[in-house]
């Protein structure tokens, strides 16, 4: 028998109406690099998403589910476009501004988006890759930025502003399909093509609710969240949506992205929780240890997207700041896990769980596959690809008009996400990512822990970062080479490296080859890019010390 419950379908624009009008006085706040930040009430935000959609329907002819991709920092317009555009049907097409040219172009065609709304200053990125997108037939221009460029294009150009002056704050948003496509975020894919990962409003609306849940972020309209996890890495983790639906406000760093103007963003806005990739808090650890600034208020950070180092968990919770690791993929919206410790633990006794991934929330099934597909254990000790399956984790790739893709590498038999990430995971759902499986080092049959060895080297006073990959060995197969970047002022002593990794690891672990770099490569997104080091070393890029 079916249930006597009403069938409201579960959309965007219900997260739109709830937090503009329920938490209408929450605020956006974006930084400028002005003496004052600007600020915007979610009750404006609402009234300027109505006017944006009423514009992009009147104006622009934008209908049905048409793409309409952003080129922009994390600010009050582009949240406004994330709210606008999926609610009146469309398709928001989050792009990263940091992916090489031909990349970007290629994704915007498979994505055969009509309209591209850009911040200014990202015009000079955009411009030159106008000639090699076909499909936009509009550019919507917002915020500061030489327009120069734009004169004598092919697309119809607008300024953001002008577009939404005198409009309607009120749009007869359609009811729609809860599995309607809402949003589409491409992978940062280091092999193949990129891949389209299409978020329903469903998705973002169960996404968002576990989101708020006080075992993941546990954020209300008593926080401020400094958003520097960029909205066009899948939807800034999803926080735009759940914060207009607790009324959490929103302090957004705009292109201020470096860790001066970060520190000095949390120093003067005191927000309660921030979420970035690790390298954002290196960066900023090493700012405020120049400089010191009080960064106290954070008293809940998520920090995701690559492994966090213990070592950096303990710096900050010396600042009085709380980082709270989190696991998640483009393909899972992304909250895959969190490290939120079970209650009733001590301090001391929380520890082994916040360096964990940490466990799935409802919503999140999980299993781990051996090499032959078998299902391993939960035991904390039996190694396996995780796989994961839910209501906001993919089960298929956009593949334009011809259909979805669903690669064998990416989907089981069953339906279930292949994650590619290798690890254990405990008795009591706990997860402990060992490696990405491409980044295991397969040493004599064994199996070597980058991420092992990459933390215990950040733990020592004179590493600022560390990456290790695998190189082919002669007898071995495949060894360890360490590349490590060095602190200010300290110099390269390997063998003692080597003896402070061999207090965490096994002897037969430890690297032979060495090799001092000036940063560790990262991808677009902020990453390790392991793939560059591996080039580098076969290449004979790197100055290799072997011991
Ligand atoms: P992306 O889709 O670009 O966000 O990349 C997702 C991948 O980032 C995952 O499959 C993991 O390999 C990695 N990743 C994300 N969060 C973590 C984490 N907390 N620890 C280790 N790796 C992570």
């Amino acid at each position: 028998m079916l249930s006597t419950m009403q069938d409201v379908p579960l959309t965007v624009t219900r997260i739109l109406t709830h937090g503009m009008t329920i938490h209408g006085r929450s605020q956006v706040t974006t930084w400028t690099g002005e003496p004052e930040p600007h600020r915007r009430s979610f009750a404006e935000i609402g009234g300027r998403a109505a006017q944006l959609a009423n514009a992009l329907r009147d104006e622009l002819g934008v209908d049905g589910d048409q793409r309409v991709a952003t080129l922009c920092w994390n600010n009050a317009e582009h949240v406004e476009a994330y709210l606008a555009i999926p609610s009146m049907g469309a398709v928001l097409h989050t792009l990263n501004l940091r992916l090489p040219a031909e990349q970007l172009a290629w994704i915007v065609n498979h994505a055969d988006d009509k309209v591209v709304i850009a911040n200014g200053s990202l015009l000079p990125l955009l411009v030159p890759l106008l000639p090699h997108l076909p499909s936009i037939e509009h550019v919507v221009v917002s915020g500061p930025g030489d327009r120069s460029g734009l004169s004598g294009i092919a697309p119809r150009v607008h300024e953001y502003e002008e577009l939404l002056a005198g409009r309607p704050t009120t749009y007869d948003w359609p009811e729609l399909d809860e599995r309607q496509a809402a949003a589409m975020c491409y992978t940062s894919g280091t092999t193949g093509d990129p891949k389209g990962v299409v978020y329903s409003h469903r998705s973002i609306y169960l996404h968002s609710m576990q989101v708020n849940m006080t075992e993941s972020m546990g954020l209300t309209d008593r926080d401020t969240t400094l958003m520097v996890v960029p909205q066009f890495h899948v939807n800034a983790w999803g926080l735009p949506h759940a914060a207009f639906m607790t009324g959490v406000n929103m302090l957004m760093p705009d292109r201020f992205l470096q860790p001066a103007p970060l520190a000095d963003m949390i120093e003067r806005e005191k927000p309660t929780h921030a979420a970035a990739v690790p390298t954002i808090w290196h960066g900023l650890l090493a700012e405020v240890t120049a400089n010191p600034r009080d960064l106290s208020s954070l008293a809940n950070v998520t920090i995701g997207g690559a492994a966090c180092p213990p070592s950096l968990m303990e710096a900050y919770d010396k600042l009085g700041v709380r980082l709270c690791h989190a696991w998640g993929m483009t393909e899972t919206s992304p909250l895959g896990t969190m490290a939120n410790p079970p209650a009733g633990l001590s301090e001391e006794e929380q520890w082994p769980y916040r360096i964990t991934q940490g466990r799935f929330p409802a919503g999140v099934e999980a299993r781990l596959a051996g090499t032959a597909g078998e299902h391993l254990p939960w035991d904390g000790t039996s190694a396996g690809e995780l796989e994961v399956r839910g209501p906001w984790i993919a089960g298929a790739y956009y593949g334009g008009p011809g259909g979805d893709l669903r690669p064998e590498d990416k989907f089981t038999e069953d339906g279930w996400l292949k994650t590619g990430d290798v690890g254990v995971i405990s008795a009591d759902g706990f997860l402990t990512l060992t490696d990405r499986a491409k980044d295991v080092i397969k040493s004599g049959g064994e199996w070597i822990s980058s991420v092992d060895l990459e933390n215990a080297l950040m733990a020592h006073p004179d590493v600022a970062e560390a990456a290790v990959v695998a190189v082919p060995d002669e007898k071995w197969g495949e060894r360890p080479l360490a590349t490590v970047v060095l602190k200010e002022g300290a110099t390269a002593d390997y063998a003692a490296l080597r003896e402070f990794l061999a207090q965490s690891v096994a002897r037969w672990q430890l690297p032979e080859r060495w090799s001092v770099i000036p940063a560790v490569p990262k991808t677009s997104v902020g990453k390790f890019d392991k793939k560059v080091i591996r080039r580098q070393y076969a290449d004979g890029e790197l100055d290799v010390t072997q011991l």
